[in-house]
């Protein structure tokens, strides 16, 4: 049964109410909306909790999808006690953990920008974030910093804009060539553009992203590791650089 996914359309919505559609073997709970962000294309799933109609609680500590990207299980946490099928519940995203995901998946946006190879991986996370690039070049991460710290303080706005699978399919130049493959398979596909008119950068992603870069506040490239002859692994952290 698929869950309507209000954090595709509101990245900003850390509460709604839902009703329980099924319950799952493995403890999956899956509703008719949900403001849970599933774990997908490097940023893993919200956490939070359930609140039922007597105030007791349901904590969950994993967002995932089941068997197609339609589908998302909440996961509760061990020994939480099991909803039943038709419950109303409302839902509660553990916020300032999801915002930071979502200032760190906007950092690495940027990155990107300062950065233009291709990307080979990338894994999200409340303290560090990491991005792979295909590239051979050594490079100097405060100015790599300097740069995303310009981009951040001149405060573009962060969008997205939607197209349908058939036009990115149409147009590939509308999509800056990146080794991310794009959330194809739902019949649309967002872009997350930074700058008016997207002037600074578009790319096709289905994260959560702050709304303009200020959000991203002060965030630094902690290291640049050498990871082969043609890959480099950029960890991101909060905070401003420290001094060497
Ligand atoms: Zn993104």
């Amino acid at each position: 049964m698929p869950t309507t996914a209000l954090y595709r359309d509101d990245f900003y919505l850390a509460t709604c109410e839902a009703v329980v559609t099924v319950i799952h073997d493995d403890g999956g709970i899956e509703l008719d909306q949900t403001c849970f962000y599933a774990t997908s294309g490097g940023q893993p799933g919200d956490t939070g909790f359930l609140e039922r109609a007597d105030g007791s609680k349901i904590a969950l500590d994993l967002t995932r999808h089941g068997a197609s990207k339609e589908v998302i299980l909440h996961m509760p946490a061990v020994g939480e006690p099991v909803p039943l099928v038709g419950e109303k519940l409302v839902l509660h995203v553990d916020w300032p953990r999801r915002y930071k995901l979502m200032r760190m998946h906007t950092a690495c946006h940027l990155l990107s920008v300062v950065c233009q190879y291709p990307i080979t991986g990338a894994a999200v996370g409340e303290d560090e974030s990491r991005v792979d690039f295909d590239m051979a070049e050594t490079i100097d991460k405060d100015a790599v910093t300097a740069e995303m710290m310009r981009l951040m303080r001149e405060n573009h706005p962060v969008f997205l804009q939607w197209i349908t699978d058939a036009e990115l399919a149409a147009n590939p130049g509308i999509v800056k060539s990146k080794n991310v493959r794009p959330p194809l398979g739902m019949g649309r596909v967002s872009l997350v553009c930074i700058g008016e008119n997207s002037a600074v950068d578009s790319q096709p992603c289905g994260g959560t992203h702050v709304s303009e870069t200020q959000e991203v506040g002060a965030i630094h490239i902690a290291k640049i590791e050498k990871k082969g002859k043609e890959n480099r692994r950029f960890r991101i952290r909060f905070g401003a650089a420290e001094p060497a």
